[in-house]
């Protein structure tokens, strides 16, 4: 397997160690495949495999250059007792005719778990196989549930350290509780003075600062990122997909062959990429629908092909997804534009200087074809927990909520009836301010881990494994910065001064 840039020449290639290891393109883009590998897969060989089989697989399509026995040894290290369900990554049974595919089970009670568990092991693995001799400095911007996913993943990881910038008023209360309680000696949550974007712009800057790479250099560090960014994020992420519909085959909720559709609530565009990627693997998707909250750029983008980001930014009930300039979207438009990266360096280059560009009529036709878009807002994510609580006793958190609210709009308008997984994202646990007024239509007493006990006692039920653990940790202290000293910071981190 051979991986580019989409921003690059077709002729230079990576394998997927290095991509994986490097993170992004030196040119600025985002590392794809040069071809997907078309397998030979038998549909019906899907059902009832397990998620570790399913991750097996796609790694073996998309990381080949990776030893059989280090791949497995990966998953196995990934996907173990860390889990608070021995499935994983479990499909619920019919709720309200759809299925809700449960991707919090993992340590930080979010997706991010997922790709994060495993990647740390695929990056040290990658780097052995091609000979780096450097300290990997793991730089991450976070709106929330990638800050808290990389440094458990990366925690005490021999040969790596994590740098997570968050923005200081943009994420929950137990999400920041986990960034500076996560143990491990070589993990740096900052937070930073802006939103999602200035940390993710600002972080794309440094990683590109040849200055600030060559400093690195001469104290034996180098950068990677475990952002979705990095394609060694996507790569794990796509396996839940195959188990989605392993699962459904197995219950006879489809047949071999059946179409189904899945809903993602989405914020930089790369869970529902892992799913596009899944397709062009051969998953019989018929419709991926792109769900967002308030911040509904994405909404906007795939009914008029016009990418806009100049508009008011919303900190919601589902900051996860409060996300403006969605970057794994770049990787999308390649495959809309036929593969011509200077056609992508171009809109790149265009949304960079104007805020804004416009896809024309064939790429928006390849878009149609396998995306549909909805969005919700913070009163109607409030009132699908509710709903789907009261008719259903399935509790959602806002950023599932958004999904399954997009769904009954989606399916009403189109009248499409194909099976339809909800990809449900974080714990309710994870976000118990919202989910408890959504419930009672009453404020918490306090936000944060009071709250948690407070929505436990209304449910009256045990708490999961990783919301327990949350209450035996302490807290880190804070330390905030300036966007524009976000690389000053950083050297002083890594003593680089
Ligand atoms: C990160 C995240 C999302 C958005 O996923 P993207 O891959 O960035 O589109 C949605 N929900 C939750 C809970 C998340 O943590």
């Amino acid at each position: 397997m051979k991986y580019r840039s989409t921003r690059g020449a077709i002729t230079k290639t990576r394998i997927a160690a290095e991509a994986v290891v490097q993170g992004l393109a030196e040119d600025g883009g985002l590392y794809v495949p040069v071809d997907f590998p078309k397998p030979d897969l038998k549909l019906d060989q899907l059902a009832g495999i397990t998620l570790q089989q399913a991750s097996t697989m796609v790694l073996s399509w998309l990381m080949d250059d990776l030893p059989a026995a280090q791949r497995q040894e990966s998953i196995a290290q990934a996907y173990g007792r860390q889990w608070d369900d021995p499935r994983i990554t479990p499909l619920t049974d019919q709720v309200g005719g759809n299925y809700y595919l449960e991707l919090f089970h993992g340590p930080t009670l979010a997706f991010k778990d997922v790709a994060l568990q495993l990647l740390p092991q695929l990056m040290t693995k990658s780097a052995q196989e091609i000979g780096l001799d450097r300290q990997i400095v793991i730089l991450t911007a976070t709106s929330g549930d990638t800050g808290g996913a990389s440094m458990d993943g990366f925690s005490d990881v021999a040969g790596t350290c994590v740098v997570v910038f968050y923005p200081h008023h943009g994420v929950s209360p137990v999400q920041l509780h986990q960034m500076r309680s996560v143990p491990g000696k070589n993990l740096t949550p900052v937070a930073i003075d802006g939103n999602f974007d200035d940390a993710q712009r600002n972080v794309k800057q440094l990683f590109n600062d040849q200055q600030l790479g060559a400093e690195l250099a001469t104290h034996q560090l180098q950068f990677s990122s475990a952002n979705s960014m990095n394609i060694g994020r996507l790569i794990p992420q796509i396996a839940y997909y195959f188990y989605a519909y392993g699962q459904l085959l197995a219950r006879h909720r489809i047949a071999s062959g059946d179409e189904v559709n899945f809903t993602v609530p989405t914020g930089n565009f790369g869970d529902i990429l892992a799913g596009f990627y899944a397709e062009k693997l051969g998953l019989p998707i018929h419709r991926l629908i792109c769900a967002s909250d308030q911040n509904n750029v994405l909404t906007d983008f795939f009914r008029t092909g016009k990418y806009d980001r100049q508009r008011q930014f919303f900190v919601t009930n589902s900051p996860s997804m409060d996300i403006l300039v969605s970057s794994n979207l770049e990787r999308l438009l390649l495959d809309a534009a036929g593969g011509n990266a200077q056609r992508v360096a171009d809109l790149m280059a265009q949304l960079q200087r104007d805020g804004h560009y416009q896809v024309n009529a064939e790429e928006q036709a390849f878009l149609d074809r396998y995306f549909a878009a909805g969005f919700a807002g913070e009163q109607v994510v409030k009132e699908e927990i509710h709903r789907v609580y009261a008719e259903d006793q399935y509790l959602l958190d806002p950023h599932t909520a958004v999904a399954s609210a997009v769904v009954r709009h989606y399916q009403q308008e189109s009248g499409d009836q194909t099976p339809m997984v909800i990809v449900s994202t974080a714990s309710p646990f994870k976000f118990p301010e919202t989910v408890y007024q959504s419930l009672t239509g009453q404020e918490v007493d306090q936000p944060g881990l009071p709250a948690i006990h407070q929505l436990q006692e209304l449910l009256g039920v045990d708490l999961p494994q990783g919301v327990a653990a949350l209450f035996d940790r302490d807290d880190r202290p804070q330390r905030v910065t300036a966007p524009a000293q976000m690389g000053e910071t950083l050297r002083d981190i890594l003593h680089l001064n």
